[in-house]
């Protein structure tokens, strides 16, 4: 992974890794297909503002150590800013900055009224007690709070952050403005105003965009084999949902490694077996696998929902799947792009495939500001109508502009953007 930084905006050598540079390449894409003028695609490309904060913790043995976090707001026309915070020991600005760009083109895909914003802290979490986790959060929170707000930005969970951090959260802000305000989060637990249906979203989203897209293949759920990478969040869940659907999930993995039984995992049993152990590994009723051979696996589906650049000039023309469901964001380099789009490889986009979980968040924020609560049922249809439109939205404008899915995607968000600041103009 790369951990270079490049001036926001302006990205000079083109690193395959550096994911704030694969978002503005493709930015590039599109606003060429849009004949964007040369100032608003520098206005859409460069984050709005950027806020690096210290954050010292006293520590379960009595010292006190300092993390970094960072909170970006790439672009607020549209909305509030919306996007996750993560906590992971590799988070860096300009890996915060291309999640905060991609929040701002997924909100748009699925036409939600949000801008794009993420948060990260440079932390490993698996070193730190719950009472230490809960120090940084409430911490970062104050470190951050001048720009948060429910109408200004409001974070949801991301990798190794839950509903316990959105919770932590929730409470920071709330006791500095002095009333309770659970709309400033999503992703809380159901208790908070957390909404019903938005652990599952993304990977119910997941789920949805690969049935849109196994009929435009003209495939049905028994006849594919699916690989998962990632057992998380969206892995574990999205997982579980195809499974239900009918799909074969012959592998899935965490970050220690991969299972595989190629008659089809026992899908229940596996997630319990991660419940239980915290790793698949000791897992019986499958073969075990590096992550790296994984990727290789033969299937139609394949679904990356860890993290970012997993399939990549070095290993996509081994990549045996006809389909590609990104549930993670940035799990393909553009280097990748290329040679899955020549060996005619569909790829859902990160921007359509996992915005499941913004759209339920969406939907949390509308019902804590209107106090009143969502049945599943309407929750879940809500997402399928979301999910099934713009999915449709997208494969038309690839085939109007004769690109790929990922593509048409930037075309359609970028578009819907750049229209709100020819409609605003730039103030002053
Ligand atoms: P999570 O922390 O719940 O799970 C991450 C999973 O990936 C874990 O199983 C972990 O062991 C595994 N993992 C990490 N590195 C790996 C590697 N190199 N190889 C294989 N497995 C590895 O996180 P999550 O919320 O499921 O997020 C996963 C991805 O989805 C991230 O890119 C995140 O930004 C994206 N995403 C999450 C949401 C959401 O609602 N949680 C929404 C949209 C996008």
């Amino acid at each position: 992974m790369s951990t270079g930084s490049t001036q926001a905006g302006t990205p000079a050598v083109v690193d395959e890794f550096n994911p704030f540079q694969a978002m503005a390449q493709r930015f590039n894409v599109a606003a060429d297909h849009l004949g964007l003028d040369a100032g608003i695609r520098d206005v859409l490309r460069t984050p709005d503002r950027e806020l690096t904060v210290s954050i010292p913790v006293l520590m379960d043995d009595g010292t006190i150590k300092i993390f970094t976090g960072y909170r970006v707001q790439h672009n607020f026309s549209r909305g509030p800013c919306k996007g996750g915070i993560r906590f992971a020991p590799d988070v860096n600005l300009d890996e915060v900055r291309a999640l905060a760009a991609w929040m701002t083109w997924k909100c748009s895909v699925v036409d939600v009224p949000f801008g794009g914003g993420k948060g990260g802290v440079i932390c490993d979490p698996r070193e730190l007690s719950q009472g230490e986790l809960e120090r940084i959060t409430r911490r970062y929170t104050t470190g951050i709070m001048d720009i948060l707000g429910p109408d200004r930005d409001v974070p949801a969970p991301d990798v190794n952050t839950n509903e316990q951090t959105m919770a932590w959260i929730m409470d920071t802000y709330s006791m500095h403005v002095r009333r309770t305000t659970t709309a400033i989060v999503t992703g809380k637990p159901l208790l908070l105003g957390g909404s019903r249906g938005r652990t599952e979203a993304t990977g119910r989203g997941v789920m949805l965009v690969t049935r849109e897209a196994m009929k435009k293949l003209g495939l049905r759920p028994e006849q594919a084999r699916v690989v998962v990478q990632g057992s998380g969040n969206v892995g574990g869940i999205g997982a579980m949902l195809l499974h239900r659907e009918g799909y074969k999930i012959v592998s899935i993995s965490d970050m220690y490694g991969s299972v595989l039984n190629e008659k089809g995992l026992d899908m229940p049993a596996v997630l319990a077996h991660l419940k239980q152990h915290r790793r698949l590994e000791g897992y019986k009723e499958a073969q075990h696998l590096s992550n790296k051979d994984q990727l290789d696996l033969d299937c139609e589906i394949l679904v990356p929902a860890a993290t970012e650049n997993q399939i990549t000039s070095a290993n996509a023309d081994r990549i045996k799947a006809r389909l590609v469901v990104e549930g993670a964001n940035g799990p393909t380099t553009v280097a990748a792009d290329e040679i899955l789009e020549s060996r005619g490889v569909l790829v859902v986009p990160d921007i359509l495939a996992n915005a499941g979980g913004v759209t339920v968040s969406y939907f949390e924020w509308v019902q804590d500001r209107a106090g009143f609560f969502w049945t599943e049922e309407v929750v879940n249809s809500r997402l399928e109508q979301i999910m099934t439109s713009s999915f449709a939205e997208v494969d038309r404008v690839a085939r109007e502009h004769s690109c790929s899915m990922r593509i048409a995607a930037y075309i359609l968000a970028v578009d819907r953007v750049a229209k709100v600041y020819k409609l605003r103009g730039i103030y002053a």
